[in-house]
């Protein structure tokens, strides 16, 4: 692992690709406009980032479009498909530490994470996914013996993709990897609060021999670049993760336009149940809060909020408060900080507002309190509050920070009530160490993924994804790339 040291000298050297990769080239954004990319950390301007809309889009389409018409890719072998992504693959792994910094200074995350999970994690699914892809066959159906029923898989056509900024890379390759090798094109708008690693990534696809429209990718505003996406008349589907609002908006605007298919990734509040009977208290305190404060609780699956068995309520929060001591924020470029900075100041100041409000509406700040980071950079304080309730607004709202609202409870049918009560359901987690009560309290939360004895656990191999206001259809896995290929039933009379 390189030094703090080391990681500032490569920053400093490090140049950035800031123009929209549309075609198999860097272009400036038709109207010139640029936005800045700002290093949270120590608010210094990165660089300057094409901001492009919808003359920009339509482009991107068309190039799109072309190339899935003329099969270059849509048509190749899935094979030949496989061979290019490994190779993408490969490269991604040789460039792992730039990708690594490349995050790091755009939105804040700890080199450390960027090294241990984004970008494994991203090399790893795009290997699992492209490894996939010649392995996945047709179907024949169980029809009347004059006939011969084929069901077969074909590329959806030209996805748009639209991304969030907590995981800029890993979240977009959840996208692309099975978008790419289902055989589709793809015009991809990362976020505009951090769009650099993709852009980068785009130009390693080329190198990897990715043909020249085949990915796409568009920097710029959701309510620019991200709607004209959206609203487009020969995009086929959307691929969104991203907050509940903006989900809703999407689907408002596939229904104003061709009915593209939605297929969304959206926010969570993810409860943390913790029974008396859970033997290990130190674990599951460690657990809670690594739920809460990696990535500085800008996370869609943060265990935000902790429900304790009112019996063991005191020990564990004593044991929280040592573990969260351990998240101190600090220079995300130092591979011993825990906890870098908010995105922006927006988050930061969204953040406090959450944690005036719990005060305001009665919850106990048991640890930090409200931000007021001294000199530059958006640094959050790790919040705990306690003697909180199902009414109050830190206990129902996506924060997307590092604040846990802790309640207690009594009995098992309560725990799984107050777990429900949310709009969200995208993960849980259980703690206990009693094997009936895992299975029973796991089948009755109300959400996509559930963790017993731990949280977040999780690669290419299962699906990750979510119920209610937490969204539709599932990332990762082969059941991935039901979202990106369409079934086809071919009768043919013997
Ligand atoms: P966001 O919804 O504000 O933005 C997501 C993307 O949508 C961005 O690229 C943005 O530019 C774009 N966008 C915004 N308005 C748009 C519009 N009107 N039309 C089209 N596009 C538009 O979310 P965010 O702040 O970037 O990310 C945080 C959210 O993402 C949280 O709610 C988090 O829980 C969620 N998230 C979910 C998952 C998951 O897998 N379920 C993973 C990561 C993040």
């Amino acid at each position: 692992m390189r030094t703090l040291t080391e990681w500032t000298a490569l920053a400093q050297d490090i140049s950035f690709r800031a123009q929209a990769w549309i075609d198999g080239e860097f272009r400036p954004s038709i109207s010139g406009d640029t936005f800045p990319a700002i290093n949270p950390a120590t608010e210094e301007l990165l660089v300057d980032v094409a901001s492009c809309d919808t003359p920009d889009i339509d482009a991107a389409v068309v190039a799109a479009r072309r190339v899935f018409k003329a099969g270059d890719w849509s048509r190749a072998a899935p094979a030949e498909r496989k061979r290019v992504l490994l190779k993408l693959a490969d490269l991604l792994e040789q460039h792992a530490d730039e990708f690594a910094l490349i995050d790091t200074l755009d939105m804040g995350k700890t080199i450390s994470e960027m090294t241990a999970i984004d970008v494994p994690d991203a090399i790893d699914c795009l290997r699992w996914t492209a490894e996939c892809i010649d392995k996945v066959y047709g179907e024949i159906a169980p029809t009347k013996p004059s006939t011969l029923g084929l069901i077969t898989r074909h590329p959806v056509g030209v996805v748009g993709a639209i991304t969030p900024w907590n995981y800029p890379l890993l979240m977009a390759m959840w996208k692309l990897a099975p978008a790419l090798a289902a055989g589709n094109s793809v015009v991809l708008k990362p976020s505009e609060k951090a769009s650099l690693s993709c852009l980068r990534f785009a130009e390693l696809a080329r190198d990897a021999g990715l043909p020249n429209g085949v990915l796409n990718v568009v920097p710029g505003f959701g309510h620019t670049a991200g709607k004209a996406l959206a609203l487009h008349m020969d995009v086929d589907a959307l691929a969104f993760t991203g907050s509940t609002r903006v989900a809703g908006m999407l689907m408002q605007y596939a229904g104003q336009s061709n009915l593209k298919r939605v297929w969304i990734e959206a926010g969570g509040k993810s409860p943390l149940i913790v029974f008396e009977d859970c033997q290990n208290i130190e674990a599951a305190a460690r657990g809670a809060a690594g739920a809460i404060f990696t990535n500085q609780g800008e996370v869609c699956i943060a265990g935000s909020r902790l429900y304790v068995q009112n019996s063991i309520r005191e020990p564990f929060i004593e044991a929280l408060k040592r573990f969260a001591g351990k998240y101190q924020p600090g220079n995300p470029l130092d591979p011993k900080v825990r906890m870098g900075p908010m995105v922006d100041k927006a988050q930061l100041d969204t953040v406090n507002r959450y944690v005036q409000s719990a005060i305001d509406e009665g919850g106990r700040i048991e640890h930090g309190g409200l931000s007021m980071p001294e000199g530059k950079g958006f640094f959050p304080t790790p919040t705990i509050i306690t003697e909180t309730h199902q009414a109050m607004t830190c206990v129902r709202e996506e924060i997307f920070g590092p604040v846990l609202a802790v309640a207690g409870f009594d009995t098992e049918e309560e725990a799984i009530a107050l777990a429900n009560d949310s709009i969200y359901g995208l993960g849980a987690s259980v703690w206990t160490d009693n094997l009936s009560r895992a299975h029973r309290v796991a089948g009755a939360i109300e959400s996509g993924m559930v963790w017993v004895n731990g949280w977040g656990e999780g690669d290419t191999t299962m699906p990750f994804g979510g119920v209610k206001g937490s969204g539709n259809g599932r990332d990762k896995s082969l059941h991935a790339l039901d979202k990106y290929s369409e079934l086809k039933s071919v009768w043919i009379s013997l």
